[in-house]
């Protein structure tokens, strides 16, 4: 297993197949202005391949694929098929917008994905329109079907909270944990981009507690429940006769860095070592230098024990690049 300069273990790669996407979530992407990688930046699969035989030599025991958007990715099945090689008896998820799964769903499960965790800010047809732009709600939850149909399970859904944008749909989102077997997971809003981006998204930001305190309100008790992993970064809980969870991931009000298990693949080939931090090592470079899985492998561990001890939001230091160019 390999262990970070600070004693973590490390065991969990999150993989970025694509910077682009279909959507244009308000604190993601902005509507103009963005520069996409050209496509021969961007790690083929068989390099991603690569990369994931490194990960699993080094003691990797879990995937996420992620973007950007994935399922842009016209060769995604082969990704998937690729890590699932690399890996036989490791976990593989993708978090994804869910517009283009009813598709792919099946496909992907048969390439080898176990679940996919599926990103919808609100249950209002108008405000998601609003918040995740370009999104319709009847594809997203025709996504979430089919995953299920496919067997994608068990499913997550995430939410990011945004101050006066989807604040109270808390309340809807969880509701639907009585009748779903759902983990709904409510996300603090993370300031990412140049240093006033940072700052209004910093003022946008609703603390957990504040949302729990809403859903506790309108539905009653949330009783907690054990942690199965320490590195799991939502704290969830269960509704009285619920049969799905609700959970909560407090980058900025309680932050985890001190039990952080990952490390971030960008889709050019960037280790990128702390998901609020710019500290990096190119993968791409051993690669396309000639390197194989011994040099990949040997780079990965070089840089993991460089992995910085948390973020340092407080500081005012953030990561310079966008949560789409690194797959949140
Ligand atoms: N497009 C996919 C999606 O939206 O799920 C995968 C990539 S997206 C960057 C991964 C996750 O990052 C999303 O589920 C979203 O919840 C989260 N995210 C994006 N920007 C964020 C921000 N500024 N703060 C907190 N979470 C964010
Ligand atoms: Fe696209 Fe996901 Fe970013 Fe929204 S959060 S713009 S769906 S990459």
């Amino acid at each position: 297993m390999p262990r970070d300069g600070h004693g973590r273990i490390i065991d969990y790669l999150r993989i970025s197949v694509m910077d682009r996407c279909n959507l244009r979530c308000t604190y993601c992407m902005p509507l103009e202005g963005l520069r996409f990688l050209p496509e021969e930046n961007l790690l083929t699969a068989d390099e991603i391949a690569l990369v994931a035989r490194a990960a699993v030599s080094c003691g990797f025991r879990k995937f996420r694929i992620t973007g950007g958007e994935p399922t842009l990715r016209r060769d995604l099945v082969e990704v998937v098929a690729g890590i699932r090689a690399a890996g036989p008896d490791v976990e593989i998820g993708m978090t994804t917008n869910g517009m283009l799964l009813p598709r792919m769903a099946k496909e992907l499960k048969d390439a080898g994905l176990d679940r996919v965790n599926v990103h919808i800010d609100t249950l209002d047809e108008v405000r998601i329109r609003q918040v995740m732009r370009f999104a319709d709600l009847q594809k997203i939850m025709a996504g979430i079907d089919a995953a299920e149909a496919a067997g994608l399970t068990p499913i997550k859904l995430n939410s990011v909270v945004v101050r006066g944008e989807n604040d109270t749909d808390v309340v809807e989102l969880a509701r639907q944990t009585l009748t779903r077997p759902w983990g709904v997971r409510f996300i603090e809003l993370m300031p990412m981009g140049d240093g006033e981006e940072a700052k209004l998204a910093l003022s946008k930001v609703v603390p957990s507690q504040e949302s729990m305190e809403k859903i506790i309100d309108s539905l009653g008790p949330l009783n907690p429940i054990p942690a199965v992993h320490a590195s799991d970064e939502s704290r969830n809980y269960q509704l009285s006769g619920a049969i799905g969870t609700v959970g909560f991931i407090s980058p900025v009000s309680d932050p985890f860095c001190s039990a952080c298990n990952r490390v971030r693949l960008s889709a050019e080939g960037k280790l990128l070592l702390c998901l609020l931090r710019d500290d990096e090592a190119d993968l791409r470079a051993v690669i396309r230098s000639g390197g194989g899985v011994d040099a990949v492998s040997r780079a990965l561990r070089e840089a993991i024990l460089l992995k910085p001890v948390g973020h340092a939001l407080d500081e005012g230091i953030h990561a310079s690049r966008r949560m789409h160019e690194i797959g949140g």
